[in-house]
């Protein structure tokens, strides 16, 4: 996080400016709530925020309710809220999750939006109990890092810095918000593409996908020689919408991204696969495909090896690699075949008979640990990609 932070002390002026841009463009939900006790303020009317429900219970006890943005919905939890007060006074914070579901992250807590650190707190009768020492000095308290649409867009201008990259928008979100794609592109013929944030509060995925994209395109020989022989499509921020509204997975439409890639029937997904599709037809060929995501603990989604892709050991083979060269690390692998699920793993398997996996980081692996992990998984499938090994054969 750190070595990805230095501009953020400008960045979060920027945040500012960008939300007050967005409300003519689009009506932020219903989530922009607040608990003004003249002294105490807790509010979240800022990108990314929610507290659907914040009631003053008197005493300096306040009680915030997440609710989802629809249901059913894969339970994911997501809050995001700021805490000022006149003068230093303590209170407490109940957080509720409707409908008795149970809590998913554990709360972090920033002064500056940049440095986040998991809050103490206790977890009683399915509410999370956070006692604030509230100031004049605004706090953040989230379900995870709050990693904004302006994030992705700062990192991407730093990364154009030191690569031959482009950086450009893709299409348009439901809400009108922009959907960039970053390219490396040389005389290959031969595609890598990486996913990312479809599900909004899974910050780990992004965590993990900003150094691996950045080992992708670092200054050296080898990586050099890689992007002379494969091209890269990286679209980091695919749920603009979700991400802007504190969404708990899905988009503005209400439909979980990674359950869209048979019917394409939301924007964002079907441009994507527009895009892929205009680039096999104009002679291009999809390579290998990766999409960043968390969950409970660390694991890699994969394709079966039976199921007709090509090279039908290679991410085996990468994984395996990975494996031995992290002995503290335990690379779990699950394959697995979904075909009427439309999520994009099989989607790049049965379109283009290729490989691709879901990249899961755990919600509360150490995030030292989730860029050491991508910074190695990064180099090993540059080096099973450019091997001479047989990637048909176990
Ligand atoms: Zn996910």
């Amino acid at each position: 996080m750190k070595k990805l932070l230095p501009i953020c002390v400008w960045l979060f002026s920027l945040l500012v400016l960008a939300s007050c841009a967005e409300t003519s463009v689009v009506n932020k939900s219903n989530n922009s709530q607040t608990c003004n006790i003249g002294a105490v303020r807790l509010t979240a009317d800022f990108e990314a925020s929610r507290m659907d429900e914040c009631i003053n219970l008197g005493n300096n006890n306040f009680v915030i309710t997440i609710k989802p943005e629809n249901t059913p919905i894969n339970p994911s939890p997501w809050y995001a809220f700021k805490v000022v007060a006149d003068t230093p006074i303590d209170i407490t914070v109940n957080i509720k999750i409707s409908g008795k579901r149970d809590n998913r992250y554990l709360p972090k807590f920033s002064q500056d939006m940049k440095t986040w650190s998991v809050y103490p707190h206790q977890y009683r009768n399915k509410k999370l109990i956070l006692k604030i020492k509230a100031s004049t000095q605004p706090l953040y308290i989230a379900g995870q890092e709050i990693i904004s649409n302006q994030y992705y867009i700062d990192w991407a201008k730093k990364l154009q810095k030191s690569s031959q990259i482009s950086h450009q928008q893709l299409g348009i979100s439901q809400l009108g918000r922009p959907i960039y794609k970053i390219e490396s592109h040389s005389d290959s013929k031969e595609w890598l593409v990486i996913l990312g944030r479809l599900h909004p509060p899974e910050v780990t995925g992004a965590l993990a996908l900003f150094p691996f994209v950045e080992t992708l395109l670092a200054n050296n020989p080898f990586a050099d020689s890689f992007r002379q022989k494969y091209n890269l499509l990286i679209i980091p921020n695919l749920n603009p919408d979700g991400v802007a509204m504190g969404n708990w997975r899905h988009n503005a439409n209400g439909v979980d991204l990674n359950r869209d890639w048979i019917t394409f029937k939301q924007p964002e997904t079907k441009q994507v696969h527009q895009y892929l599709q205009s680039l096999v037809a104009s002679g291009q060929k999809i390579k290998f495909a990766i999409d960043f995501h968390s969950t409970q603990h660390d694991v890699f989604y994969t394709m079966p090896v039976d199921y007709g892709v090509e090279s039908r050991y290679f991410v085996k083979h990468w994984l395996g690699a990975l494996d031995k060269a992290m002995p503290n690390f335990d690379v779990v692998q699950k394959p697995g075949n979904r075909p009427n699920n439309g999520v994009s793993k099989q989607y790049f398997a049965d379109n283009y008979q290729v490989h691709a996996i879901t990249y899961e980081m755990g919600d509360e692996t150490n995030r030292d640990s989730i860029k050491i992990i991508a910074n190695n998984a990064a180099v090993l499938l540059m080096k099973t990609l450019m091997s001479e090994t047989d990637h048909n054969k176990e």
